[in-house]
């Protein structure tokens, strides 16, 4: 506490403001107020004093010093009091400094992401309305880039928390050095990161050049070094967008492909990819509403055993009439559903109408098997194996008559949690099989333990056979892996009688494509199979040479 005159001269104090300011007594008495504020805090002296004139009274915010030059922050009330005629102040002093610091992490905790210590996604967007605003204004350039880092989910469980943690931070650190102070780096979520960048498309992919490059540098996590793929999509003010929310999902869109494909890439939005944006938007729109309208339907393609030429099963695969576009190919459909979370229920869908299916041709004699395509979040489902246990049960159909077709990418992923599922399933008695076997990045050794039935050669290999050496070599490589493990082979996208040749005189078991059939509705699977069981026998013509 302290109490002056009008002037700020120091008549008397207590003992808490000796302590507060290290100063003794008859020095701190006789002094100006304005000598206690810190030299930044004097500037704003005369404001305060015109302030309390006509108010009487008056709170603020300011900073002090102390004699050893600390600084400390203030919370003051001065008030003007008069006594037998005369004016005097009095003025109360608290000393705030842990509410500052308490201030400071409460901000900090807000606005700033924990484990790398960059601004978060609600500081970003702040910035980066007020750098579209201006922009806007005066035409300053300004382009907006998304990070993300590919590999990054599938480490982070087997590095664990800590050298995940460290793994980011060492990220946070690359990308701050390639900007320069006057821009921003943000951690959104996960593995994406953001940049404001005060610059046109020209500075941004200097930049984005220079991150490629300090990204190319293996990373070091948990005692081991890593390569780290990184991508970048890039969005620039007016073109690409002009609010926040444009920009950035411009930069989303930009981003997405090159996130899919191999290697580190960056790749600046262009209408193309608006367009391709928009009609996934379109897709997902429709697409919810395609099973309530009775749009979707199973097709099914024959599986032919190679050595009899038997019709061994048939592969589900679905297919999506729609009101207005017509077909809309599974490979557009399936993966937007994959995205938007709505492959449960497709898959449920399918799983179910096939099992329908089946039975029913089981109940007129035909002993067909029946592939059917999981995608990786059926598979997440904890339950998937009971459930299709009681499908299986429910539909009278022996658990063997069943395959399932899980891509070999989606069974390298979360492979611990997939392989005790995989394996509830396959001892249920039903059929496992890897589709597309040969383009992921699999090794069958983080399978064992797990019965795979059926390894189905991706058609890329099929397609170049019998001339292409190097795909000979793959699927006959994939031929004798399978045979190791106890598995069969079926060839996919057969499509001449060469290929076909070439599969039978390596081994190969199965084969699926157009050289035998199309993918076609349930009435004609009946008739196929009538009519290739007659061609058998009149011709013979499968008989091994
Ligand atoms: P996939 O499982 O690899 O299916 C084989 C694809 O190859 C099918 O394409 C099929 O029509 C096509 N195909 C068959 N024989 C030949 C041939 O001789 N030559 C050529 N060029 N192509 C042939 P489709 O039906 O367009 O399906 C594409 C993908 O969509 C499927 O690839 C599968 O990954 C996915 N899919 C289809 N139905 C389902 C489903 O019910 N559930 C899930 N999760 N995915 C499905
Ligand atoms: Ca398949
Ligand atoms: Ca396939």
């Amino acid at each position: 506490m302290l109490f002056a005159d009008t002037e700020g001269r120091i008549l008397e104090c207590n003992e808490r403001a000796v302590e507060a300011y290290g100063v003794p007594h008859d020095r701190l008495v006789g002094r100006a107020l304005a000598d206690l504020r810190t030299p930044e805090a004097r500037r704003h002296l005369q404001e305060d004093l015109d302030h309390l004139r006509t108010a009487g009274a008056l709170t603020f915010e300011t900073e002090h010093r102390r004699a050893d030059g600390r600084h400390f922050p203030v919370e003051a009330s001065v008030r003007l009091i008069e006594d037998a005629g005369h004016a005097y102040l009095l003025k109360i002093i608290r000393d705030i400094s842990e509410r500052k610091v308490h201030e400071a992490r409460i901000h900090e905790l807000a606005y700033f992401d924990p484990v790398t210590r960059l601004p978060n996604r609600d500081l970003f967007l702040d910035r980066l309305t007020q750098a579209a605003a201006m922009a806007q204004r005066d035409g300053a350039p300004l382009t907006v880039m998304l990070m993300g880092l590919a590999d990054f989910r599938r480490l982070a469980g087997p590095l664990g928390e800590a050298s995940s943690q460290a793994l980011l931070v060492e990220a946070a650190a690359r990308l701050r050095r390639c900007v320069r102070a006057e821009d921003s780096v943000a951690r959104l979520e996960g593995d994406e990161f953001a940049l404001l960048l005060h610059a046109d498309a020209r500075g941004a992919e200097r930049v984005a050049m220079q991150l490629l490059l300090r990204f190319a540098d293996p990373f070091t996590a948990g005692g081991q070094r890593l390569a780290l793929e990184c991508d970048l999509g890039i969005a620039c003010h007016p073109d690409d967008g002009r609010s926040p929310e444009d920009l950035l999902r411009a930069a989303r869109v930009a981003l997405a492909p090159a996130l899919t494909e191999k290697g580190s890439a960056y790749q600046f939005h262009t209408p193309q990819l608006g367009l391709a944006a928009r009609r996934r938007i379109e897709i997902e729109t429709c697409l919810r509403d395609a099973l309530a309208r009775g749009e979707l339907c199973l097709h099914y393609q024959p599986q032919i055993e190679i050595t009899s030429g038997r019709v061994a099963g048939v592969e589900a695969l679905m297919r999506w009439r729609h009101a207005d576009w017509g077909w809309v190919p599974p490979g557009e459909f399936i993966p937007v559903g994959e995205d938007c979370g709505l492959i449960d229920a497709l898959g449920d869908w399918a799983l179910e109408t096939a099992l329908t299916q089946l039975a029913d041709w089981r109940a007129q004699g035909l002993e067909l098997r029946m592939a059917v395509n999981l995608s990786a979040a059926q598979l997440r489902a904890p339950d998937l194996p009971d459930d299709i246990r009681h499908r299986l049960a429910r539909h009278a159909v022996p658990p063997e008559a069943l395959e399932i077709e899980i891509t070999e990418s989606v069974t390298m992923r979360d492979i611990n949690q997939a392989r005790t599922r995989l394996r509830a399933m396959t001892d249920t008695g039903v059929h496992l099989a890897i589709d597309d076997f040969g383009t992921g990045y699999s090794s069958l050794a983080s399978m064992k333990h797990v019965r795979v039935d059926l390894l189905k050669i991706d058609m890329s290999f099929v397609a170049g056979l019998p001339e292409d050496a190097e795909n000979a070599a793959i699927t006959a490589a994939i031929i004798a892996m399978a045979e190791a493990l106890g598995a069969r082979t079926l060839a996919e996208g057969v499509e001449t009688a060469g290929q076909l040749a070439w599969l039978r005189a390596h081994g190969c078991h199965l084969a699926q494509g157009w050289h035998f059939a199309r993918a076609m509705p349930a009435d004609d699977i009946a008739a196929f199979c009538r009519e290739r069981l007659s061609t058998l026998h009149s011709h013979n013509e499968w008989r091994p040479q």
